[in-house]
């Protein structure tokens, strides 16, 4: 397929006339094409297609379709039958009403365009910059930021399972490419073993008999693995994307010992973020949280929030699910920021808001970072009456600290923390804590001879942050201000029940973060298309007994 750059032209009389025949109030469509015209053109996608080839349907088509195909939870047969049969559609993208459109599969195929030359990305960067041009959008003022899970695509499978399925699927693959060479040296009981999915067996109820199964499956995938390393074993079976989920997943799994195949303990497995879930998505991590299991991804998602104009998303962001919100705090500020559509104020929860990150966003970006900033979890400070670090009166400028009870720190040095952050560690001398009266409520170091309090630090801009933001939480200004953030949780709500947030459409973590970049995109036309129809924004229910509730 190649690429031959079209002026798209207006919408053809004969297709306005019609549709606006039998659309009087217009639609979603419609109003998309006549409130801000035409949104893409093909020379934004010249760089994904080759200079040679039958000519492609147009992208700048395409990248329509694909969003309206979110927007309205359409499958890509049904998005091309609505090219083919949905005035609205024809009038948006500007097609002939004889036009036959195209066939679905080529919604396949653009995606994988998209993907390849990462522009899904651009789709949401021209709606915004469409928005902000009918100054629907700017910076500055309040922004919101907000992850939910996202399940993987592929089914959710655990241990003895997921083992099974990992050898059963490298062993249909291999299957597929090379049935002579298996059905060469495959041991028959293995058809019995391996033909039906793992689930649908009846699997030993026992502990001891599971872990015999573990260990045969173990052993049964070494023995594959062996032969498809043999001299004279097809080339092409060892880069099997199946047969290389199967050998990093005994990496992680097992280990031989004595020559015998054995599961590794769980603290020899690698850690949740290298570990593989599922041979059928190998980018899905599984995580954990408020005691909801679940394997796949997070998407974060980032928007306006003032009242003078719709709330549109301007960020949005796909992890594996292993990720911490915080490392997204400054990703999402250097992406607004090249956009020109950083926020003065942005309203996160105590996920992303640490002292670190308030007073990077702050220099960096001049954005002031609101969210709760967590307590420490040292039991001094969880304990009644223990002396936690607020207090004890830090002299910066003297490198010293001074104790309630008066005592000062002996020694002060910078360090890293295990994480390889920057800290001051302070130590108190043993002579002066050894006697204190108050140790108890202070120290629990025994040793012979360093009984001194310690004190870690952060450096003194994310300690004067910190000190500074707990200041402010207990204000009235503050609680107001932060309000704001709960929005963006009906905003997740909504792109889970309306747009199918929840779930990947289609597996790995590139196709994930396409899904949720065109789910953006569709969200924000919906957006677009409630403010010029004065949809009023959704409240927070209430029950009927909380809405009597006596104000404070
Ligand atoms: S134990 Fe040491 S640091 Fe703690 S209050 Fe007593 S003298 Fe101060």
């Amino acid at each position: 397929m190649s690429l031959h750059v079209r002026k798209i032209g207006g919408v053809p009389e004969e297709t306005a006339r019609v549709a606006r025949a039998a659309f009087p109030k217009g639609s979603l469509a419609i109003r998309i094409r006549d409130e801000l015209g035409e949104l893409f053109s093909d020379a934004d996608f010249v760089g994904l297609y080759p200079s040679r080839g039958k000519p492609a349907w147009s992208p700048a088509r395409l990248a329509l379709v694909s969003v309206m195909q979110f927007a309205e939870g359409l499958s890509d047969r049904q998005a091309a039958d609505a090219v083919r049969g949905r005035l609205d559609w024809k009038y948006l993208l500007g097609l002939e009403l004889a036009d036959p459109g195209f066939d679905h599969s080529v919604l396949t195929e653009f995606r994988d365009r998209l993907i390849a030359g990462d522009a899904g990305i651009k789709l949401m960067d021209r709606v915004l910059e469409a928005a902000a041009k009918h100054s629907l959008l700017k910076a500055g003022g309040r922004a919101r930021t907000d992850s939910t899970i996202v399940l993987s695509a592929a089914r959710q499978i655990n241990g003895l399972v997921r083992l099974g399925e990992t050898l059963r699927a490298a062993l249909n693959s291999v299957a597929a490419r090379e049935p002579e060479w298996l059905t060469g040296w495959v041991p028959p009981e293995w058809f019995d073993r391996y033909a039906i999915r793992f689930e649908d067996t009846r699997l030993p109820k026992g502990k001891t008999k599971k872990m015999e199964l573990i260990e045969q499956i173990g052993a049964d995938g070494l023995k594959l693995l062996t032969a498809l390393h043999a001299p004279g074993a097809p080339d092409s079976l060892r880069q099997l994307d199946r047969v290389q989920s199967l050998r990093q997943m005994w990496i992680q799994q097992y280990v031989v010992d004595d020559g015998l195949v054995r599961r590794r303990d769980l603290k020899d497995r690698p850690p949740g973020a290298e570990r593989l879930v599922t041979p059928y998505d190998t980018d899905a991590r599984g995580s954990v949280k408020r005691g909801i299991f679940w394997d796949g991804y997070k998407v974060h998602l980032t928007e306006t929030c003032e009242p003078d104009s719709p709330n549109l998303i301007t960020h949005v962001a796909t992890t594996d699910a292993t990720v911490q919100d915080v490392r997204l705090v400054a990703p999402i500020h250097a992406h607004l920021a090249e956009r020109d559509l950083l926020p003065d104020r942005h309203l996160v929860d105590a996920g992303y808001a640490t002292a670190r990150e308030v007073v990077t966003a702050r220099r960096d970006y001049k954005v002031n970072l609101v969210g709760p900033i967590l307590a420490s979890t040292s039991w001094q400070t969880k304990d009644d009456g223990g002396f936690s670090q607020a207090d004890f009166t830090i002299d910066w400028e003297n490198r010293q600290v001074t104790c309630p009870n008066g005592a000062t720190s002996s020694r002060w040095a910078e360090d890293r923390s295990q994480e390889g952050t920057a800290v001051v560690r302070a130590r108190f001398p043993t002579a002066a804590c050894r006697p204190c009266k108050a140790r108890e409520q202070c120290t629990r170091s025994n040793t012979k001879w360093d009984m001194g309090r310690r004190i870690t630090l952060r450096p003194r801009a994310e300690y004067e942050a910190i000190q500074q933001a707990r200041a402010q939480e207990d204000t009235h200004e503050w609680k107001e201000q932060y309000a704001h953030r709960a929005g963006v949780e009906g905003t997740i709500s909504q792109g889970v029940r309306c747009f199918g947030l929840r779930r990947c459409r289609y597996h790995g973590l590139v196709k994930a973060r396409l899904q949720h970049q065109l789910t953006a995109t569709a969200m924000n036309f919906h957006r677009l298309n409630a403010w010029w129809t004065d949809i009023p924004r959704a409240r927070t229910r209430a029950s009927h007994l909380a809405a009597l509730r006596p104000a404070a």
